[in-house]
């Protein structure tokens, strides 16, 4: 624990991004605000401010992690309301195009699959209990009101008031980023260049009743050919032994509005299995949709200048493809990083301008690797707007050999699931014994 560095640190959001930065500044502000327009509820409930939260919310090993650093017992608190314990592999059922499913071993990591709400839910719980942290719900933040030495946070309450706290650090979890990209118009100061990747994915997710339990896996995830299908499927078990349900199609083509249009379009999947253990349940009662335009990375970081004190994370600083299941886990892994550059820089003479400058400099090796594993896999469907990372078409044969590898070898696939988990640098795939061994399988 470092010394104070300041009075007040306010976070605008309670979401993800904003609960686990709150739990990571409570040791080092007398008091931590997070203010949030909606109205909290006590339960693990869908709220409006994250029309998200009705479909599937994979937490990753890595984003489990990095929570249980932040507040001990975390994992607990979420296994004991109700989250599903699910071994990496050996409880997933994970089929591919060009190696079909892959093997289910045991690859020695253990994650919780849970609802949205319940996730947040525990997490806000835990944050709530924090003695210096007030969570104020029906505060929508209208403005950053500029100041040489502390930001003046200005909101609305539930009762129309308007009202201001005074922060010596602001964090923006809004997912948006709108309060912070508002203070740069109002000074007239440069909006930071974006990388975007256009999608266009469409949910459409159901919550079922299964009958019993798969005897041979718990999570199944049925992916397309990118060259000839758009359409991929997951089945998630969250609390209540319910199943989450998604079918998700880049480009957004015309969903299903019915359940029978859901059953119709899932038979249309690359294996038969997803239909198979849904086709006989009772129908949900009605489908959710979501369309997901753009992933979009922010590069605060190449700002000339940023006014003092602002922190712009999680979806704000950069959202991911949903597909992959990585927001909560690298929004987890970044407030991990703000703890630990608060205590790094706590003994400085200015702390703050330290903080920001080495949060935003350390940020971006945190959000590269599971930026390129999506970027490059949604490069492979024809419609993906954006520029191609860099030796794109490497990557690509890289995937391909990695992934007749896993299939082959157990090693390749412990290392992989290390790296698909955020548990491992994604350097780690080149170390010379992992390389070695992907190699052997690209000329087999
Ligand atoms: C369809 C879909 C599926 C997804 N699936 C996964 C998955 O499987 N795994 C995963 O890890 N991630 C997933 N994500 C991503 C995940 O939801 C986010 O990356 C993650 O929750 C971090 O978001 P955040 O906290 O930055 O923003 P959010 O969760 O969007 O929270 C922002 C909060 O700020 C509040 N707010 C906004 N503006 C204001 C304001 N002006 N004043 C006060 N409060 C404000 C909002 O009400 C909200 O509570 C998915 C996303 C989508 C869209």
């Amino acid at each position: 624990m470092g010394r104070h560095l300041g009075q007040c640190a306010v976070v605008i959001g309670a979401g993800i991004g904003g609960l686990s930065a709150a739990g990571a500044l409570a040791s080092y502000f007398k008091e931590i605000v997070v203010l949030e327009r909606d109205t909290l509820p006590a339960s693990a409930i869908s709220r409006a401010g994250t029309p998200q939260d009705r479909h599937p919310h994979l937490l990753l090993a890595g984003g489990l992690q990095a929570l249980g650093d932040i507040l001990p017992g975390f994992e607990k608190d979420l296994a004991r309301a109700g989250a599903v314990s699910i071994n990496v592999f050996r409880d997933i059922r994970y089929e591919r195009a060009d190696v079909g499913a892959l093997p289910q071993r045991d690859c020695g990591e253990a994650i919780l699959s849970a609802s949205r709400p319940l996730i947040e839910h525990v997490l806000r719980r835990r944050v709530a209990a924090i003695a210096n942290v007030a969570l104020r719900s029906q505060c929508r933040v209208t403005e950053i009101v500029p100041d040489a030495t502390r930001q003046s946070v200005r909101f609305v309450s539930g009762a129309g008031e308007i009202a201001a706290v005074e922060a010596d650090l602001v964090v923006d979890a809004s997912g948006r980023g709108a309060p912070t990209l508002g203070l740069l118009s109002a000074l007239g100061w440069e909006r930071p260049p974006e990388t975007t990747v256009g999608v266009d994915i469409s949910y459409t997710t159901a919550l079922l009743q299964p009958e019993g339990k798969s005897s041979d896996w718990q999570i199944l995830v049925t992916l397309p050919d990118p060259r000839s299908s758009v359409l991929a499927g997951l089945i998630l078990p969250i609390e209540g032994g319910r199943w989450l349900v998604a079918l998700s199609q880049h480009g957004a083509p015309e969903r299903p509005e019915t359940w029978e249009d859901f059953l119709a379009l899932s038979r249309q999947l690359n294996t038969p299995m997803i239909y198979n253990a849904i086709c006989k349940l009772a129908p949900p009662d009605g489908l959710r949709h979501f369309v997901f335009d753009e992933s979009r990375w922010r590069h605060f970081e190449q700002l000339q200048r940023l006014p003092r004190g602002i922190l712009p994370v999680a979806d704000s600083l950069c959202r991911f493809n949903p597909i992959y299941g990585q927001g909560m886990s690298v929004a987890a892994q970044q407030a991990k990083l703000l703890c630990e550059v608060l205590d790094r820089v706590a003994a400085e003479a200015n702390p703050i301008e330290a903080l920001q400058a080495e949060f935003l400099s350390e940020v971006g090796s945190l959000l590269q690797a599971p930026w390129n594993m999506g970027v490059n896999a949604d490069f492979a469907y024809p419609g993906t707007r954006g520029e191609r990372p860099e030796r794109y078409e490497e990557s690509r044969q890289f995937e391909a050999a990695l992934f007749r590898a896993v299939a082959a070898d157990p090693v390749v696939q412990r290392a992989f699931s290390d790296v698909l988990q955020l548990i491992k640098p994604f350097e780690l795939l080149q170390d010379p014994d992992i390389r070695r061994r992907i190699e052997a399988n690209a000329m087999a």
